[in-house]
């Protein structure tokens, strides 16, 4: 197995192992080859991981703020050191292509610690004056933070957690995705090699189950989720009951609106990488691309040319721009979108089918596929699919374009592609999404907060706004003058 770790588990600065577990297997889709065997998490490993956590962040809160920071921006540094074999295993958990590991996933997490570890350092509170007494804030961690995964982006997802966790004072439990459960272990052993005390960061394995009994452990004072929406709501109603504070990044069915005056080719450079990217696995993409009715035909003949020129295979070799689905499973579910697309009576305008890749005939490969013709009403317009199915419906005017693109219960993100400068905030701004990206889309830099509105979640990871989501305030009120008391 080439990539069997050291143990199932990272608890308290180490390796562990409970082979009283659930056994499973982390599978490269391309090969169906199993990379590595591990162990669900057994209550004794999820008490010894809460129990770590909870010491490591007593003595983590005590550090002084520049020496926090100088933990975080080393595990940066070492990661980036370690960008090439990171991203290798990322894409034997993943199977999505090199040529993105390389470039979105250990790096994007790296970029995420090394922005909060200047959070680290200068974070402090305020001061309020009364005219004569004064309050002053204090921002103080939550306590054990537990963080559980989506196996998209696993090591960034792990990263874009741990990061403003840690660096408000924070310790964290980690539970990856039991398909993608390889890189949150390298995270932890980096985080221990630049200094953070044994436990701080820990990783625990396991399926839904491990996740729930994390989410009311009585140690917990934080669950940040990243998954589907149904999962949010199970995470969300099971931390209600101790009062925890939560984040959910949930899934979307993203809106790009594509505007007569628009540049064409910018904008399906747009939607094509905002459906096809990681094979079209990423909750942020625009998978419903409304465009005005008069550059409908041009949109779509350029799309289906670009579309053809994208290169399937071994994800592993460096010119592939598209990799297997994570699973056959996922697979399956994609499939039966696209047979539910045609059958609904949307028009095929290409893909839509398994490709032939030499080699690897039985991975679950689905080619890029383009449905016109496709209506509100229909499944695929209206279902998250999580993989490389783009629905392209038209509209005339911008009222109504924006009422139908705001017509779902996801509010994730949407785009908007116009060159009129007025219409592009007005139309940004009257779409209901978290983030919104004008003549361009699916970046999400660190520096900027990314999170959903409606049913895609609550909370936001990344930049300033993350903060709040980590810590808490104290309000600290000094009297400066003697008690007036009448009695
Ligand atoms: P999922 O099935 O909802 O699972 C997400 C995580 O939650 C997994 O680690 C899962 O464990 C765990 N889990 C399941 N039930 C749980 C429970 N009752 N209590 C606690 N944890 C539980 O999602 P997925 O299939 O992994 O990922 C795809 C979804 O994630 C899509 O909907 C996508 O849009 C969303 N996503 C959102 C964002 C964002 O930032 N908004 C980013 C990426 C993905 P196991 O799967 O190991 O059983």
């Amino acid at each position: 197995m080439r990539a069997q770790p050291k143990a199932s588990h990272f608890i308290d600065g180490d390796y562990v192992e409970d082979t009283d577990g659930t056994p499973f297997e982390s599978v490269y889709s391309l090969t169906g080859e199993t990379i590595a065997r591990l162990h669900e998490a057994t209550p004794a490993i999820i008490e010894r991981a809460m129990a770590a956590a909870a010491r490591a962040q007593k003595e983590w809160a005590t550090w002084a703020p520049v020496a926090r920071a100088r933990v975080l921006h080393k595990a940066a540094e070492i990661i980036r050191e370690r960008n090439q074999a990171l991203s290798e295993l990322e894409t034997l958990d993943t199977a999505k292509p090199l040529q993105e590991t390389l470039v979105a996933d250990a790096t994007s997490g790296a970029d995420a610690i090394e922005w909060f570890s200047s959070i680290a350092a200068t974070m402090g509170g305020s001061s309020v004056p009364l005219g004569g007494d004064f309050v002053y804030t204090v921002r103080e961690p939550l306590g054990v933070c537990v963080g559980i995964g989506a196996w998209n982006y696993p090591m960034q997802i792990a990263c874009w957690k741990s990061a403003p966790a840690l660096a408000c004072g924070n310790a964290m439990v980690f539970k990856p995705s039991e398909m993608t459960p390889l890189t949150a272990l390298k995270l932890a052993e980096i985080y221990m090699e630049a200094g953070a005390p044994k436990g701080l960061f820990n990783v625990v394995q396991g399926m839904g189950r491990t996740g729930a009994a994390l989410t009311t452990h009585a140690a917990t004072a934080k669950v940040s989720l990243t998954g589907s929406v149904q999962t949010g709501a199970n995470v969300f109603k099971a931390a209600a009951g101790g009062m925890r504070h939560v984040t959910m990044e949930l899934g979307g069915k993203s809106p790009i609106l594509v505007f007569d005056d628009a540049d064409l080719e910018n904008a399906i450079s747009g939607a094509i990488l905002g459906n096809f990217y990681s094979a079209g696995q990423i909750c942020s993409n625009g998978t419903r691309v409304f465009v005005q009715e008069g550059i409908k035909d041009r949109f779509l003949e350029r799309l289906a040319e670009r579309a053809a020129t994208i290169r399937m295979g071994d994800p592993m070799d460096p010119a592939i721009h598209m990799g297997p689905l994570i699973s056959k499973a996922q697979h399956e579910k994609v499939m039966g979108y696209i047979e539910t697309g045609r059958s609904e009576g949307a028009r095929l305008v290409c893909g839509g089918h398994v490709p032939t890749i030499e080699g690897f005939a039985d991975a679950p490969f689905v080619a890029a596929t383009v449905f016109a013709d496709v209506t509100d009403d229909m499944t695929i317009a209206r279902e998250e699919i999580f993989g490389p199915v783009m629905s392209v419906l038209t509209f005339e005017t911008e009222a109504e374009a924006v009422a139908r693109a705001n017509g779902t219960p996801f509010g994730l993100a949407a785009g908007v592609f116009t060159s009129d400068v007025t219409r592009a905030h007005r139309v940004a701004g009257a779409l209901d999404a978290g983030i919104t990206w004008i003549n361009t889309y699916n970046l999400t830099p660190v520096e900027a907060p990314f999170g959903g509105v409606k049913e895609s979640g609550f909370g936001r990871e990344n930049g300033h706004a993350a903060i709040e989501f980590y810590s808490q305030l104290k309000t600290i009120h000094v009297g400066l003058t003697p008690v007036e008391s009448p009695y």
